[in-house]
């Protein structure tokens, strides 16, 4: 059931998701989370705000099913088939774009800010070999594209390219 028509999707994941929800967060998503939602809390947010929700529960997943909400169980557990089939499903870029980043922590959007304003919170080698940041408005975090990134950007590439071959058969 598509309840969210041209809008982009938002979705809120269980209490079993949270390095799902970095994830997708990172790329671009808008995913509500916190470990304390209860299933009648989360029922009710995906209504009031047309989100997704996203589960490992299968009761939960009925359930919403029969209130006529928009949800995707998971079968597997594993980080990278589980966002395989959401991007299939959903139809989700799957890549890191620098300019469509969400806060891993807090899911709001990044903002680019100029090296000047955040160095003093920075280490020295941070500062020496990177020029590019961003912060997020909501926690202060701020974001650069170290090996943390490119570790994610790896990942992201070996999973389109297995979904490339499962397409090609
Ligand atoms: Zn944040």
């Amino acid at each position: 059931m598509k309840s969210s028509g041209d809008l982009p999707l938002k979705f809120i994941a269980d209490n079993m998701l949270g390095k799902l929800t970095r994830w997708l967060r990172i790329l671009g998503q808008d995913v509500k989370y916190t470990a304390k939602f209860v299933d009648s809390e989360l029922l009710k947010i995906a209504d009031n705000e047309k989100r997704v929700l996203l589960t490992h529960d299968f009761m939960l997943y009925k359930r919403s099913i029969t209130n006529g909400l928009d949800a995707y169980y998971f079968e597997g557990t594993l980080l990278s088939d589980c966002l395989s089939e959401l991007v299939t499903r959903y139809h989700l870029p799957l890549v890191l774009d620098i300019n469509n980043i969400r806060c891993s922590l807090c899911n709001n959007k990044l903002k680019s800010v100029k090296k000047a304003e955040i160095q003093k919170n920075l280490k020295e080698n941070t500062i020496f070999y990177y020029n590019k940041f961003w912060k997020c408005p909501g926690c202060d975090q701020v974001y650069w594209f170290g090996s943390h990134w490119k570790q994610i950007n790896k990942t992201l590439n070996q999973i389109n390219f297995k979904n490339d071959e499962v397409y090609e058969k």
